[in-house]
């Protein structure tokens, strides 16, 4: 079975892929899907995707672009969607690719929940743009008390692996990186070792090149090309090729790499 390690299935550009939801899953063969909630305001529909299969593991946190909305209690509120056993805490993150302005904004953010999720012993999933070097800082003075952190579509230096590896950090592959201009980070990720590695669509963003689009979908709105979630297949396929590994090693390894992070429980 195949894992996607981060994903928005709760976008509004993806309802109409949502009465499909488990047969898309069972058509791409997806035993572990990991839906993040981004905004106070999606973290109950990211709950009602969870109940609608067994294969969605939830996982909620306050994304840097939406902090701005946040209520007096969102901190509470995150605390309450944690109840649930092994619920990781995601996404999360620092951008100065969006916005530059509020960063010590979002480095309380990111603090409080990255000490809620050490607080509960969760995985944290975070996401970072052009703020590397800050981030790197806040996890050596804060260190990770859980099963481990994942740097989802991570874009950031070489150099950096290895510190963030020893940190406790997975890093996730993500179909934007399959561009022949993205080749630069297509090499960073060959450096990760395989246990430590995740695929992901990020799904509706990152979208693969179009021939590797196996599901094609567009926004109704803007009729732009999305990404559907179905495009999973094609990104463990393309690793497969370019890491020269099979692909039911390459299924079983990163199976084990969810379990470790994500859920130790989990039948993959
Ligand atoms: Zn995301």
């Amino acid at each position: 079975m195949l894992v996607d390690a981060h994903l928005h299935w709760q976008d509004p550009r993806l309802e109409r892929c949502l009465p499909d939801l488990r047969q898309i899953l069972t058509t791409a063969s997806v035993g572990m899907a990991v839906v993040n909630g981004t905004s106070e305001e999606d973290w109950a529909k990211v709950h009602g995707l969870g109940k609608q299969s067994d294969r969605i593991l939830c996982s909620y946190g306050l994304h840097p672009w939406y902090i701005h909305e946040r209520s007096l209690r969102w901190l509470e509120n995150l605390g309450h969607w944690l109840k649930q056993d092994g619920t990781p805490v995601g996404e999360i993150g620092l951008d100065r690719w969006l916005r530059k302005d509020n960063l010590e904004e979002q480095v309380e953010v990111f603090l409080a929940q990255w000490s809620l999720a050490n607080e509960h012993k969760r995985a944290v999933t975070v996401h970072c743009l052009k703020a590397w070097g800050r981030l790197l800082e806040l996890v050596e003075s804060h260190p990770h008390e859980g099963p481990g952190f994942l740097l989802h579509s991570y874009g950031g230096p070489v150099e950096m692996v290895p510190e963030f590896l020893n940190l406790g950090a997975y890093f996730s592959f993500s179909g934007g990186f399959m561009h022949p201009r993205k080749s630069r980070q297509l090499e960073v990720f060959k450096t990760i070792p395989m246990e430590r590695l995740l695929l992901e669509t990020d799904a509706p963003e990152m979208l693969p090149p179009s021939d590797w689009c196996f599901c094609p979908l567009s926004d109704t709105e803007s009729g732009k090309a999305i990404n559907h979630p179905g495009n999973i297949r094609a990104i463990y396929e393309f690793v497969s090729s370019e890491w020269g590994i099979s692909h039911q090693k390459l299924q079983e390894q990163l199976g084990c790499n969810a379990r470790s992070l994500f859920a130790p429980s989990w039948q993959l």
